[in-house]
């Protein structure tokens, strides 16, 4: 039997936002660490991880749904684990409604998860047998991560969160935000550079909140000061996710649209524009003081793209609220935006909240935010045709196309790009000329390299 077939292998599903992302690269790191095989498919692996979400009810759902699948596919004797925010926020009730679980894991704790969790056991356990506190993988911040797979990759900066939004459960959870030092996010960065990626995606529960824990504030800065230096060695963008609205204000905007490596990605976390409505969910801002954010970086930079996302029937909104949001996104033309109906979460002070807005008015309202921006979304698309374009090729398509972004997607989230080329592979920069718009995506012409 050869060394490979021997060891123990795993298989790790990831669920949730692009920080469970990097935390299920993390887990992938230190069981290759522990002398495990990744397994190409979740049937043939000994350790099954299932790295949940919990965000909101339907995720919840999602991550239950899919480990239930999993227990089902794996293989005899295989063992399976649930970690992530479901792990952290629901352990031991749990472990103790899904008997099919060997272990549920936080991110918190000693040891590793391959060793201390589930392959040291003599035989399977039962959800009665598992320790209350069962012992996770350490810190996953400072854990290293596989060689990259992509030309893009993310780096988590920070992990927690000091804010207190009403409707949020993450710092009840994740905890205060725990910054990384500069000297481990640009090694970190450098090794990702070196393997290949060209693209880095900082993310953070609250990206620009990035060191004032560690006494620092305004330390985003700075650091993408230090990670442009990378520019040499082939890191050719930084883009910046999460930003809490009031935090985007020079030096942090100055320096984002002075540095070439950083594009001009404005993931703004807005939430809602009615003040009254913000004030409600402990958030700042306005429409207009939001507005005046983001037309002081267009007049700065006419190509810089904006995201967000904003919460539909959060407790009390009143229809005059709603409308103040459907005029704010009609005025701002952001280039993307998500609508989420309000989800309520235990333990927060929104899910204490008088005056609940039915489900179904909630869902006609958020029909109706997405009946505003879907033809802004389009029409920012349909501009772009005609226009040359920058492309970072991220991969080939199952039909032998290359597909990338330009600085306004965002990967796994926004639109795509395909180009046409003989020549380019994942990871080439290429100058594009755009021949159509579908959709949300694109369809270019590469002019040169
Ligand atoms: S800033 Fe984000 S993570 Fe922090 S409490 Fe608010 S919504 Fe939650």
């Amino acid at each position: 039997m050869s060394e490979q077939s021997s060891r123990r292998t795993f298989y790790v599903e990831t669920l949730g936002c692009p920080k469970n992302a990097v935390d299920s690269d993390k887990v992938v790191a230190s069981l290759l660490a522990d002398g495990l095989a990744a397994a190409d498919r979740a049937e043939d692996a000994d350790l099954v991880v299932v790295n949940t979400c919990a965000f909101i009810d339907a995720a919840r759902q999602e991550s239950i749904d899919t480990t239930l699948a999993l227990a089902g596919q794996r293989k005899p004797g295989a063992r399976l684990v649930v970690t992530g925010c479901m792990a952290e926020r629901y352990g031991a009730e749990l472990a103790e409604a899904l008997p099919e679980v060997d272990a549920v894991v936080g991110f918190a704790g000693e040891g590793s998860l391959a060793t201390s969790v589930a392959l040291d056991w003599p035989k399977r356990k039962g959800a009665g047998s598992v320790p209350e506190r069962p012992t996770g993988v350490r810190d996953l911040l400072e854990l290293p991560r596989p060689a990259p797979t992509a030309p893009w990759a993310y780096v988590k900066v920070a992990e927690g969160c000091d804010r207190a939004c009403a409707f949020c459960a993450i710092p009840s959870f994740r905890g205060k935000q725990r910054s990384r030092t500069p000297e481990s996010i640009e090694a970190e960065a450098r090794a990702l550079v070196e393997g290949g990626v060209a693209e880095l995606v900082l993310v953070a529960q609250d990206l620009a909140w990035y060191g004032r824990d560690a006494g620092e504030p305004g330390s985003l800065a700075p650091l993408l000061r230090r990670l442009d230096g990378l520019a040499a060695d082939g890191l050719a963008r930084v883009r910046l996710l999460y930003l809490y609205p009031s935090e985007v204000r020079d030096p942090l905007v100055s320096t984002m649209l002075e540095l070439a490596t950083v594009v001009p990605y404005f993931d703004l976390s807005l939430q809602h524009a009615d003040a009254r409505l913000l004030r409600r969910m402990k958030r700042w801002g306005s429409g207009d003081r939001f507005l005046d954010v983001i037309t002081a970086i267009r007049a700065q930079q006419p190509d810089a793209a904006f995201r967000s996302s904003f919460i539909v029937g959060f407790p009390g909104e009143r229809e005059s609220e709603h409308d103040v949001l459907l005029e704010f996104l009609a005025a701002a033309e952001l280039d993307w935006a998500g609508f989420f109906p309000f989800s309520s979460e235990d333990g927060t002070p929104a899910a204490e909240m008088p005056d609940a807005v039915e489900h179904d008015l909630a869902l006609e309202w958020l029909r109706e935010c997405e009946a505003v921006q879907e033809p802004i979304t389009r029409a920012a698309r349909d501009e772009l045709v005609g226009r040359e374009i920058e492309v970072l090729i991220d991969m080939v398509d199952a039909d032998g196309a290359l597909v990338g972004r330009t600085h306004r997607e965002a990967p796994e989230i926004d639109g795509v790009v395909t180009v046409h080329a003989d020549w380019a592979r994942p990871g080439a920069m290429v100058r594009a000329h755009v021949t159509e718009a579908i959709g949300t995506d694109l369809v270019a012409k590469v002019t040169r390299r």
